[in-house]
Formats: C-alpha cells, sequence, structure tokens
C-alpha cells in the first residue's frame, strides 16, 4: 500500500515536473508568434492569466491523478477482451505505422467524446469551461476541466486499447505515446494560438488556428457545435460539422455565466441560475 501510494506520489511529482519544463518552452515558442502576427491585439498577462495557469498546474496535477485512477479501471475491465495473438501481432508492428494508426483512432474517439460533451448537458458543464474564454491564446488550451479531461481521455482509451494500440493503459511510457502526447501538448497549443495564420493547403486536412477558432466563435447560432476535431478535419468534414469560411469569427466564449476563478470553476463549473 505504502509502494503504491510512493509511486503514485513519484508519477504526480514527474507530471508535476514535466509542466514545469514545457510552460517556458511553450511561451518562447507561442508569445513572440502572438506578437508578430496577432488575430487580435491583447496583453500577453491578461486578467485571467493566473486561473489559466492554475488549470495548468493544479488542474494538470488533478487530471493526472484521476487518469492514473480512471485508466487502471477501464484497463482492468477491458483485459482478457482481446485475443493474446492480435496483441502480439499489433505490438510487432513498427511504429511508423502504429503511430499514424493511434492518431487516426484516438482523433476519431476524441471527435464524439467532444460532440458528446457539448450535447449532453451533464458533461457541457464541465467543457463549458474551456469555453468560457473570450479572447483565444495559446494558454486558453489549458483551460479544462478535470472531469471533462478525464473523460474525454478515457473515450479515446477504449478502442486505442482495445485495438491494442495502448497496450501500457492510459500512461503508456513507451517512446511512440510521449511522442504523441508532446506533439498533441503543442498542436493544441497552436491552434489555440491568437495567430492571424491561414495554412494554405493545410486548412481543412488539418487542425489548424483557424479551424478551431472556429470550434470557440461565439458569432450567433449558425456558427455553434463545429469543428470537433483536435487534429483531422475529415470527421467534420464526414459527420456534418465542418466550418471553415475564409475570416476569423469575430466573438469568442458563450452567453452562459461561468464561475469566476479556478477553485469554484473546479466544485460548481457553472453557477446556479437566479431565482432557484
Ligand atoms: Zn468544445
Ligand atoms: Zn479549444
Amino acid at each position: 500500500m505504502l509502494n503504491q501510494f510512493l509511486a503514485v506520489a513519484n508519477q504526480l511529482g514527474v507530471n508535476f515536473e514535466r509542466l514545469g519544463v514545457m510552460l517556458p518552452i511553450l511561451a518562447l515558442v507561442f508569445v513572440p508568434l502572438e506578437r508578430l502576427w496577432p488575430k487580435q491585439r491583447q496583453q500577453v498577462l491578461r486578467p485571467d492569466i493566473l486561473t489559466d495557469l492554475a488549470y495548468y498546474f493544479v488542474g494538470g496535477t488533478l487530471t493526472a491523478l484521476l487518469l492514473m485512477l480512471a485508466g487502471a479501471l477501464l484497463v482492468r475491465a477491458m483485459q482478457g477482451w482481446i485475443p493474446a495473438a492480435w496483441l502480439q501481432w499489433v505490438a510487432a508492428q513498427p511504429w511508423w505505422l502504429l503511430m499514424p494508426a493511434s492518431l487516426v483512432v484516438g482523433d476519431l474517439a476524441y471527435y464524439w467524446a467532444h460532440r458528446w460533451s457539448h450535447q449532453m448537458p451533464w458533461l457541457w458543464q464541465f467543457h463549458a469551461i474551456h469555453h468560457s474564454a473570450e479572447r483565444m491564446d495559446w494558454l486558453v488550451n489549458t483551460r479544462t476541466h478535470p472531469v471533462d479531461a478525464v473523460y474525454t481521455r478515457c473515450i479515446v482509451l477504449i478502442p486505442s486499447y482495445l485495438l491494442g494500440l495502448a497496450q501500457g493503459g492510459i500512461d503508456s511510457a513507451n517512446g511512440m505515446m510521449i511522442a504523441v502526447a508532446l506533439f498533441n501538448r503543442a498542436w493544441t497549443s497552436f491552434v489555440h494560438a491568437n495567430v492571424r495564420w491561414r495554412l494554405r493547403g493545410l486548412d481543412g486536412l488539418i487542425s489548424t488556428p483557424a479551424f478551431h477558432h472556429w470550434h470557440h466563435a461565439n458569432d450567433g447560432a449558425a456558427y455553434v457545435n463545429k469543428n470537433y476535431a483536435a487534429l483531422l478535419p475529415v470527421w467534420d468534414l464526414l459527420f456534418g460539422s465542418f466550418h471553415l469560411p475564409k475570416a476569423f469569427p469575430q466573438r469568442y466564449g458563450i452567453s452562459q455565466a461561468v464561475s469566476p476563478g479556478f477553485l469554484r470553476q473546479l466544485l460548481r463549473p457553472l453557477p446556479r441560475p437566479r431565482g432557484r
């Protein structure tokens, strides 16, 4: 029991260190990009930056802890469902085949997990936090309620695990899974960045700032619930949620109020409507 506790504490320490190392690297890349090619002029030290930093460090560590528990339970529930011969065959495939397969399977699962979090009110109350940002920048990527993050990662894990692509579970420590996780962190920061770039030739093939900014648009009812994919817009094209005009959105955010500050958002993301 003590050993398990120490192992979890060690893992959380490693996670915290990794977050600490990544933050200045991400800032060094994205702050100059946002100063040179801003979609809209805004301060680096904006009013809710402390809330987003709390999400980055405290929310990120809480998410890692919950993921360890939920991931282990899920893997235990799914163990024995997959023939051992299939797992061995998948494990013997080269990384250059496994990595794109993991990205495609994970992104399709992400598309539906994300779409459900917009459609189901009990999931939306947590996902609304991510959409509460009224200005986009690279750090908005971190504004994710731990329940939202854990739910999404667990849905992504299920098909990946059943197909033998995540045999080590949710925290597979092999090089391929770490590379995929680092790429995801960098790319998801990029698509939230306050940059006015249009990536001609890539728009529509891969998620870009313009593509994901439209997911955060608050320009009217016709433009909500679009562009759910994290990486591959083909899912939005296939399932009818693709929207990518030439211009960027004018406004971002949601019309619902969310609780102010990290701790209140953690405990009650959407405050009770007045009068109840
Ligand atoms: Zn969303
Ligand atoms: Zn987003």
